[in-house]
């Protein structure tokens, strides 16, 4: 038996077609695809008999359509998936369908189910040859009602599913009357082998608010029943046994997701500046290149975090440097974002590392982890830099290297970074110009050190969920201790005041870009201390924005002084409840949570 701590996380992407995110179990849908039988008719007398069970297979098979399409039209969730089932029953009645495989039956003496597999495949003919990917894809109708006139024959009853728990089906592909088999309200999330846009199962997704991804080649065999999974049917990502990081960060995208409401969409595109004239740049976090236009369509002015370790899951290789190459393609210079700011890998502990050598320590968050890692596997960073570097030249570039502890851990990575630069710079290989370089202050210790820290670059990027974990010595992802996780804790504030005045007094820029940064409830609190970008998942940037441009930088300062002074998270907590029901009585209602 596999032990399921030793599962890996392993990521799939395909066509995102209906949005929202799910985290739960597979279940793997079996749709009855028997093997054709195929025998000869010897005596003539048995090709009419032959020809009347393919006739009463297709009556059979049109008043089981019938029958899914008055449960459908019950089930509710609009007209899409009953014009489908009204063209697999023309197809059933198609003239050229039923005379094409009577003459098989004739013409070759064989049995009926041989028969109606030929018409298909003949029509598959056909249609792989279109042009249009429209049409093309609508094969998939004739095989549908091929596959149910086989099961009348053959007398196969297609599996009812009912699983008793809710679950994430897995499939080649779905039709109407699949869904129509199941118990809608236990299913979860779609996701498929095959299919795009237009396919059955994205619009039946569509129509019951279901997230699905589609397209994903090998899901059904990449995963099996019970597996945990995770499904973003916004970015098209199919995440297979995630580790309690990624469905942490997932669970947290959900909530976000669930919480957003289309009127807040009104605030993504406004600027993200308070009333009197302050404003803030808004970055978007994203794990997958895929996420870029969730960030553009929520308001994000560039991209404040790309999480590079994402790069390596699922691979029993490295990534190569071209690998590299194509993510930062796509996420540097793109039309809607004014810039790129690529974090170089949080790789190592036991995240995502495909050598098991390396990958289990005993305390992976304090382990060889980060930069730690990165000045370690020295050519491993060099060929991400090297693809960063490349790809440069499409835009604005911001790169940053997590969990810097001090100056030596900095210094060492700039000195590889230019080291880098200037073996391209030697080869003709042209790279951006007004790159600009910062760490990610998460370390309690480089809060310590932030004036020496800033001497080295351009600015600093507050990683808040890191930074709670290490100064508060909470683990971030163990739920026994989540009610310590305190980002109002007094500690907290006072540091990431720290980082902003020493930042600013060196004259350089201050982000933030852990959880902390999405969080409306803290949006005055972050404002009073003057962060110059809060960056965060880009569906909580809509209500962020809409709570800034509500605020004064005056009152969000006059906060900030009053809570710095408090000593306990208690009060502090009170404190800002308070102001933000003051000031946003909509927002944070008096009995809300
Ligand atoms: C953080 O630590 O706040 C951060 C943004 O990085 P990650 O969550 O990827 O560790
Ligand atoms: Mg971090």
């Amino acid at each position: 038996m596999v032990d399921d701590d030793l599962k890996k996380t392993f990521v799939i992407k395909g066509i995102g077609v209906s949005p929202g995110i799910v985290i739960g179990k597979a279940y793997l849908f079996d749709r009855f695809d028997a093997q054709t039988p195929f025998y000869k008719l010897t005596d003539p007398d048995l090709i009419n008999k032959e020809i009347q069970r393919f006739r009463k297979a297709l009556r059979e098979s049109e008043k089981q359509l019938l029958d899914l399409k008055n449960r459908l039209s019950d089930l509710g969730g609009g007209m899409d998936p009953l014009y489908i089932i009204d063209v697999h029953i023309m197809i059933l009645k198609d003239r050229k369908f039923v005379d094409q495989t009577i003459q098989n039956i004739r013409e070759m003496s064989v049995n009926a189910e041989w028969a109606v597999r030929m018409t298909v495949d003949k029509y598959r003919d056909i249609f792989d040859r279109m042009e249009d990917d429209y049409l093309r894809g609508r094969i998939s109708d004739i095989q549908y009602a091929g596959q149910r006139i086989m099961a009348n024959l053959t007398g196969k009853k297609r599996a009812v599913l009912d699983v008793g728990e809710r679950v994430v089906i897995i499939a080649t592909d779905l039709s109407p009357a699949d869904t129509a088999q199941m118990k809608i309200d236990s299913v979860l999330g779609f996701a498929t082998d095959i299919g795009g846009k237009t396919s059955h199962t994205a619009i039946v997704a569509r129509s019951l608010e279901i997230p699905a991804v589609v397209g994903l080649v090998s899901i059904t065999r990449d995963v099996r029943t019970n597996d945990d999974i995770i499904i973003d049917g916004s970015a098209g990502v199919v995440i297979i046994h995630p580790d309690p990081e990624v469905r942490k960060r997932y669970e947290d995208k959900k909530r976000l997701y669930e919480a957003a409401q289309d009127d807040l969409l009104d605030y993504a595109h406004l600027p993200a500046v308070t009333k009197d004239h302050h404003s803030v740049e808004i970055g978007g976090n994203i794990e997958f290149v895929e996420e870029i236009p969730s960030a553009i369509a929520h308001g994000a002015d560039g991209i404040g975090l790309y999480r590079t370790e994402f790069i390596y899951i699922n691979r029993e290789e490295l990534p190569s440097e071209e690998d590299h190459l194509a993510s930062y393609r796509s996420v540097i210079g793109v039309k809607g974002l004014s810039w790129a700011t690529i974090r170089t890998f949080d790789l190592g502990g036991d995240k995502f590392y495909p050598d098991k050598k390396t990958s289990r320590e005993l305390n992976p968050q304090l382990g060889l982890r980060a930069i730690r890692f990165c000045l370690k596997e020295v050519e491993l960073f060099k060929i991400q830099l090297r693809a960063i570097l490349r790809a440069s030249v499409q835009g604005k570039l911001r790169i940053m290297f997590p969990m810097i502890s001090g100056i030596e851990e900095i210094r060492a990575a700039k000195r590889i970074f230019f080291e880098v630069k200037d073996e391209l710079l030697a080869k003709g290989e042209p790279v951006g110009k007004d790159i600009e370089i910062g760490v990610m202050i998460e370390v309690p210790s480089a809060v310590i050190v932030a004036e020496e820290l800033a001497k080295e670059v351009d600015f600093f990027s507050i990683g808040t969920n890191d930074l709670i974990q290490y100064v508060l010595a909470i683990d971030r992802i163990n739920e026994r201790v989540t009610y310590l996780y305190e980002p109002l804790h007094p500690a907290v504030l006072r540091l990431i005041k720290q980082v902003v005045d020493v930042g600013h007094k060196a004259g350089i820029r201050v982000a933030m870009c852990g959880e902390m940064a999405g969080e409306p409830a803290y949006t005055m609190i972050l404002l009073g201390l003057e962060l110059d970008e809060l960056s965060m998942n880009p569906l909580a940037i809509p209500r962020v924005k809409k709570i800034i441009r509500g605020s004064t930088l005056k009152e969000s300062k006059a906060l900030l002084n009053k809570v710095i002074t408090l000593s306990s998270t208690a009060e502090i907590q009170a404190c800002v409840d308070a102001a933000m029901r003051k000031h946003f009585p909509e927002e944070f209602p008096v009995n809300g949570q």
